[in-house]
């Protein structure tokens, strides 16, 4: 009995919006204004990052407080995206997280990219743990989003569409304002679960579906770098280097400078760096002790030397900066010059574990036959 385990609702919703684009296109064209472009850019862009921002990083994982202010904004906001309230989405993204790749995963992209991407939203029966969520239920203001989700996604898009009119053709409205931004903020969202577990590199946690994937991270506002923020979600960042493209990862640091948002939580470098290689160091050595020629023994030392005196440098500089807390005036002095020559021995071995696992990755794929 396929038919009663499909969400219909979503299927309507979803189908329809999806129909009218295509129905509606031909008779808008002439009507598509640069405000219309403008209302489409302008909403997109504000129930994107509400997602990003609000839905995925200050609740799903808790990567840094906000303002019940911030939040308003961020719930509100939230609604022109329809991806339902913080509470459900938030539920199922933890599930996400706890059960990467397996059948509990609601969005597992081992059933299948279109699984992944949008069809799992449309057989998905939710078995809510209160349990998963218990701290988003002691927030009155995401309980509140949740129980008047519907009117609230309602109005907020009456009155959108409502303001839009007053500077555009009605169906350009409806047709650019409304049905293109919920396809666009959709099917961005989407591609993070299909498309992001696919298409792109993987850096952190090799063993992950995630990858890291530039075009994707300008698509939705920097989550596009899924491989760093599954290996390190608690991460307020998913770009975590100076020249990735993470808009949420700004506009959280820019709040944070007005008091809207605080305690932003980061991963390390040096922490990151040591459960890498740490990971990286099992995997390869895992991967060459199935080989049988004079190169993979070789490198087997060569990793297992390298990571013994990456993890010494990195005991030494905890030690030295713990040191440091409670160390004379004299005595930090010194202290400060050899935590700076730890600094520097971390980064260039770092430097040598990257290029030698990188080679060896390569040289020893798993689809590798001799
Ligand atoms: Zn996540
Ligand atoms: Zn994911």
């Amino acid at each position: 009995m396929l038919h009663r385990k499909i969400n219909w609702t979503t299927l309507v919703f979803v189908a329809s919006y999806h129909l009218l684009l295509v129905g509606l296109a031909p008779f808008v064209f002439g009507a598509l204004t640069w405000t219309a472009w403008l209302g489409f850019g302008f909403t997109f862009v504000a129930g994107g990052l509400a997602i990003t921002a609000g839905y995925h990083r200050l609740y799903a994982h808790r990567a840094y407080d906000a303002r019940p202010v911030f939040e308003w904004a961020v719930l509100l906001a939230s609604t022109l995206a329809f991806q339902w309230s913080a509470l459900v989405w938030s539920h199922d993204h933890r599930l996400h997280h706890n059960h990467v790749d397996t059948d509990k995963d609601p969005y597992s992209v081992k059933k299948g990219f279109w699984h992944a991407h949008m069809l799992w939203l449309f057989t998905y029966r939710r078995e809510f743990d209160t349990a998963l969520v218990a701290d988003l239920l002691r927030n009155p203001r995401v309980v509140f989003q949740d129980r008047y989700y519907l009117a609230l996604a309602v109005g907020v898009n009456a009155v959108v569409l409502g303001l839009a009119c007053l500077f555009m053709h009605p169906l350009a409205a409806l047709w650019a304002v409304v049905l293109l931004r919920i396809f666009a903020v959709h099917h961005c969202t989407w591609f993070i679960n299909s498309l992001a577990h696919v298409w792109g590199s993987r850096t952190y946690a090799r063993e992950l579906s995630a990858v890291d994937n530039a075009v994707l991270a300008f698509l939705t506002f920097g989550e596009g770098y899924h491989n760093y923020h599954h290996a390190f979600a608690a991460d307020y960042r998913n770009g975590v280097r100076w020249y990735h493209f993470d808009p949420t990862k700004w506009l959280v640091r820019t709040a944070s400078f007005i008091g809207l948002t605080s305690r932003l939580r980061v991963i390390q470098d040096v922490r990151v760096q040591k459960v890498l290689v740490s990971k990286d160091k099992d995997l390869l050595l895992n991967r060459l002790a199935a080989e049988v020629d004079e190169l993979s023994v070789d490198l087997s030392r060569k990793l297992e030397h390298l990571a013994d005196v990456f993890d010494a440098n990195v005991a030494a500089l905890s030690g030295a900066l713990a040191e440091f807390r409670d160390a004379s005036k004299e005595k930090r002095a010194l202290l400060r010059i050899e935590i700076r020559r730890l600094r520097r021995e971390i980064r260039a071995n770092w430097k040598a574990w990257v290029a030698l696992t990188r080679w060896t990755a390569r040289r020893y794929a798993p689809a590798h036959c001799h």
